[in-house]
């Protein structure tokens, strides 16, 4: 099954507008300057959504936030609904980040509850998924992973509106990642899972993202694995040069 991959960036909480729009601005240079098959997404904060979206006209890549309510308005003092996201020009929304998960505490009710708000908005998810380090070292990673497709996402999810990204929690930020047949393992058991809540059909279709210490120099193996339909990229996503040597592996 062809799957298009997906070259995202989630650049957290980094980039003033300055800093921001001259990032976004040298990204779209050299995602323009190229023909690409595979798609591009970035998720700047939320200060810097409507500038930048204004720097990706004319270009293939899509704007997405890094969090949503899951409310349509109202007395949520500080958050930010699908509506606006949509407003501020975003196709995307990430939901359910480690970082979200432990900072926020963030349960996988809630982050169904905002998967569904933002596919009714008609955003597209990029749920985040993954185990720690000591989840990893009981061997529970095939079992957290599935408990978190189950509890997070959807039951009407689609291919088409949900992208899940396996970013295992040990490795974010830490220049650690698993081995390859480690993320083939994986992959393959989050695409079961899949394929038990969403069937077959959907399952093989939908794109299963890595993420964690993605950089130029593992991406040409993690990007050719069967099950590896593009990346999310922290760290290496605020660094244009980085960002593109990632992206020229996904492409045939
Ligand atoms: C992330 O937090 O989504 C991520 C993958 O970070 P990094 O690439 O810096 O490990």
């Amino acid at each position: 099954m062809a799957r298009k991959k997906l070259i995202a960036g989630n650049w957290k909480m980094n980039c003033l507008q300055e800093e921001g729009l001259s990032l976004a601005k040298a990204v779209a240079a050299k995602v323009k300057a190229q023909k690409w098959d595979c798609d591009f997404l970035i998720c700047p904060p939320f200060t810097l959504l409507t500038s930048i979206k204004k720097c990706l006209r004319g270009t293939k890549i899509a704007l997405g936030a890094q969090d949503v309510h899951f409310a349509e308005k109202g007395a949520h003092t500080g958050d930010i609904s699908p509506l606006m996201l949509k407003d501020a020009g975003c196709t995307y929304t990430l939901i359910g980040h480690s970082e979200r998960r432990v900072d926020h505490f963030e349960s996988n009710d809630l982050i169904c509850k905002k998967a569904i708000a933002a596919h009714n908005a008609g955003l597209n998810t990029v749920i985040c998924i993954g185990e720690t380090g000591a989840e990893r070292d009981a061997g529970k990673t095939i079992k957290v992973c599935q408990e978190e497709i189950n509890g997070s996402v959807p039951d009407d999810a689609t291919a088409k509106n949900t992208v899940i990204a396996y970013e295992p929690i040990w490795a974010i930020g830490t220049g650690k990642t698993p081995t390859a047949a480690d993320v083939q393992e994986v992959h393959a058991a989050i695409r079961k899972a899949l394929s038990k809540k969403l069937g077959k059909a959907v399952a093989n279709k939908m794109r299963i993202l890595y993420g964690g210490s993605v950089k130029p120099a593992n991406a040409k193996e993690l990007l050719s694995l069967p099950d590896v339909d593009g990346a999310l990229i922290g760290g290496a996503s605020l660094k244009a040069e980085d960002f593109i040597a990632i992206a020229v592996n996904a492409t045939k």
